[in-house]
């Protein structure tokens, strides 16, 4: 996504030079939220990117991986020789993170690719029983079509909530809800012991027949191949890039989820997972390559946006903008036992974050306030009765 996107605004802000994309995946650049969606349902039968990479003149290298960097040399090594660069951008997302012990095992999945959704297919198809790894964004979604398509769906989490890396025991406390009201089993305090033919063993010593097991514990930035590179990574993995999207190596720059970047906005560096990063990151670090190449020593262009991704699980759109802390305020807008409910999170009554369950309008609001800076008025926001834009404190 990132990097085809890196490809695109270049050509879309004027770049004329050549544009290479090196993907280690045989198949046409395509995108992943449909693979846990419609893909996975069968109800499309890919998501490639409809666009004309011929026309763009944008040379594609598809199935080649990428083993090395050599920044000094402005050299990429691959299995099939070196590729010289004037501008890297680095672009090579996340992995997903294996449960121990169970790498190549039969009958367990992961989910990050066009090929890891098409060996699901057919275990949605056959009905097989299946036991969900994590309660995260990826396993809510997989139960989601596992139960759509017929399966008896357990859902295994470590934690005492869905989503605890990610949102407060309040507001996961509603979306527990959600398993159960599809028919999906979710069982918190679970942690997987191991795998065994045709079951899951939890630490406890509790047994859950499986047919399939699809593990959804989480991603990491794919940078493995930059060892010995000199590109500066930060504890998690992530190339940790500047303000403008550069890395530590010259002319070198990163993008999307394997690329974290200090938010001035938040005060803290982030590293976001979700498609909207993806879509936006590449603009900037594609404005930089071309002022870079202009050679006027433009001042860079500063990446610091409101994060937003949405998920669509156990029918709910759920949306979420911005980034919040434990400590900011946080306010319900609705009954979240009823089907539309939003969350704001104040700092100092300044509107950082809002999740929006089918509520669609309050994220689209809450947004553009986030980006102002706006202060609301705790009691008018609270009201969802009230357009979360008129709630601005006066
Ligand atoms: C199943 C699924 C559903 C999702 N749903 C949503 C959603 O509903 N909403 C949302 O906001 N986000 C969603 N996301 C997240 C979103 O898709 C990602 O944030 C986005 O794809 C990140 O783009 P990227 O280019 O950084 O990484 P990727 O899309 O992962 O692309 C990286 C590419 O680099 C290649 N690569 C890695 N290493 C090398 C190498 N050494 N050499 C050559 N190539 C290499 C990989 O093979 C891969 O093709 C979903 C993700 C998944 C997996």
């Amino acid at each position: 996504m990132a990097g085809v996107q890196t490809a695109v605004a270049l050509r879309e802000q004027g770049f004329t030079g050549p544009v290479t994309l090196i993907g280690a995946e045989p198949h046409q650049p395509y995108d992943r939220p449909p693979l846990s969606k419609a893909v996975l349902l069968g109800k499309a039968e890919d998501s490639a990117f409809d666009i004309d990479f011929e026309a763009l003149e944008i040379e594609l290298h598809l199935g080649r991986e990428v083993t090395g960097v050599r920044p000094d040399a402005h050299e990429l090594d691959t299995p099939e020789g070196p590729v010289p660069y004037d501008a890297l951008v680095i672009a090579t997302g996340a992995e997903p993170v294996v449960l121990p012990g169970t790498e190549g095992v039969p009958g367990v999945h992961l989910l990050r690719t066009l090929d890891d959704a098409a060996r699901l297919r057919p275990v949605l198809d056959e009905q097989h029983r299946v036991v969900v790894v994590g309660a995260g964004w990826i396993g809510a979604e997989f139960a989601t079509a596992a139960r759509a398509a017929g399966c008896a769906v357990t859902v295994v989490e470590a934690a005492d909530r869905p989503l605890a890396g990610a949102m407060p025991a309040e507001v996961a406390a509603p979306m527990a809800a959600w398993y159960a009201e599809t028919g999906a089993e979710l069982l918190t305090g679970a942690r997987v012991d191991r795998i065994e033919p045709g079951r899951v063993v939890l630490a406890d010593g509790r047994t859950v027949p499986a047919g399939a097991v699809v593990v959804g514990i989480g991603a990491r930035p794919a940078t493995g191949w930059l060892a010995g590179s000199g590109i500066a990574l930060g504890p998690d993995g992530s190339v940790t890039a500047d303000g403008a999207l550069r890395t530590s190596a010259p002319d070198v720059y990163a993008v999307g989820d394997c690329a974290s970047f200090p938010s001035a906005r938040y005060g803290e560096r982030l590293l976001v997972h979700h498609w909207d990063n993806a879509l936006q990151g590449p603009r900037t670090a594609a404005a930089n390559i071309i002022g870079a190449a202009a050679g006027d020593a433009p001042e860079p262009v500063t990446y610091d946006p409101v994060p937003y991704f949405w998920s669509e699980q156990f029918g709910r759109f759920v949306q979420y903008a911005g980034h919040h802390g434990s400590a900011d305020t946080l306010l319900w807008r609705g009954d979240p036992a009823g089907p539309a409910w939003s969350v704001c999170w104040l700092r100092d009554d300044v509107l950082v974050a809002v999740l929006a369950v089918g509520r669609p309008r309050d994220l689209a609001q809450g947004r553009k306030l986030i980006e102002a800076g706006a202060r609301l008025d705790p009691e008018r926001a609270a009201d969802p009765a009230v357009p979360l834009k008129s709630a601005i404190r006066q």
